[in-house]
């Protein structure tokens, strides 16, 4: 099996409005999938139709390569966690942990204690009530909630909204270790580009409940290239400078920066060019385009290569 889920076709209409139009989406087998969009593309009622919380206006999906009947019984292998966990503030994350497997019929020995160190809970006191917790911390355990039953795959809405740079980094070992030591598939939905560029292996853009692009971590890379970054004091008369030793592609951003793409091993000869020109250089040096800037090449109809 190379996908773990396949839609065709995903489409859902609220009223007059398609909220998911015509979205056929692959999500590859122990990768972690990055759902890119802005608030309101349509990205939380994909996850919603995946996870078998809502029916499909039209189209279809397969689950582990099944559809229809036999893939309904694998939707229990699917742990949710769509917008915030719903925890029993009172208790600790230990009794949340088994109250939801009480309920699931999964009690063996041990398991709750294994639950909280897949999420990095272990070294919590264990009578601190979870509405005490860190926004981080409550999202760690709305994770250990959805692990609850071993799902094979998790599907996780906007984890990391909200967080402060502890909670993110947090949560992102968590994911980590979930694909590299369980070998469990997910699919992480974010605004946080940057962040989301960090851990997850593949992407795909949602933009007005359309899917855009769907693309790996590398074919990112080859994709978008590099460039070099200069920031001056004096941005037009930097820009004569290289072009007058032979540099072409250079476009200006707002904030005054240059971006030029081609001579990339050649900023030593742009960088002595500045400043025989007699300008301040403040800055120069070799970038990657990233995620955000390629979402937004795609989203804008704009370039692909900055
Ligand atoms: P956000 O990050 O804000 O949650 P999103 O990408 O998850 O954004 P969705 O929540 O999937 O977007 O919403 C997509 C569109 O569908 C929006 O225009 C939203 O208003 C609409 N929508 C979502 N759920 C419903 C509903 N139950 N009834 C009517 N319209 C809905």
């Amino acid at each position: 099996m190379e996908y773990v889920l396949e839609t065709q076709g995903l489409t859902k209409v609220y009223g007059k409005k398609e909220a998911v139009r015509d979205v056929s989406m692959h999500v590859p087998e122990g990768k972690i999938y990055g759902l890119i969009g802005r608030n309101g593309a349509g990205k939380t009622t994909i996850m919603r139709m995946i996870s078998g919380l809502s029916a499909p206006t039209r189209g279809s999906y397969s689950l582990f390569g099944k559809t229809g009947y036999e893939m309904g019984k694998l939707l229990k292998k699917v742990g949710v966690l769509i917008e915030s966990p719903g925890l029993y503030p009172r208790l600790s994350a230990y009794e949340n942990l088994k109250i939801k497997c009480i309920g699931m019929g999964v009690n063996p020995k041990g398991y709750v204690e294994d639950l909280l160190k897949s999420v990095g809970l272990e070294n919590t006191d264990l009578k601190k009530p979870a509405g005490s917790y860190s926004l981080g911390m409550r999202q760690r355990l709305g994770i250990g909630l959805a692990l609850v039953g071993n799902p094979a795959m998790l599907v996780l809405d906007e984890p990391i909204n909200g967080l402060d740079p502890q909670g993110i980094a947090e949560v992102r070992q968590t994911l980590v270790n979930l694909r590299d030591e369980k070998g469990i598939t997910i699919m992480i939905s974010s605004h946080i580009l940057d962040e989301l560029a960090k851990v997850a292996d593949c992407f795909g853009i949602i933009n007005e409940g359309s899917l855009l692009d769907e693309f790996s971590a590398e074919e990112l890379h080859q994709r978008s290239g590099q460039y070099v970054m200069i920031r001056t004091q004096d941005t037009a008369g930097t820009e004569k400078a290289l072009k007058a030793i032979g540099v072409e592609q250079i476009s200006e951003e707002p904030d005054g920066t240059l971006r030029v793409s081609d001579q990339l091993d050649n900023t030593p000869a742009m960088a002595r060019a500045i400043i025989e020109a007699g300008i301040g250089l403040q800055e120069i040096c070799l970038k990657s385009i990233s995620l955000e800037d390629y979402y937004l090449g795609v989203t804008e109809g704009g370039r692909h290569n900055g």
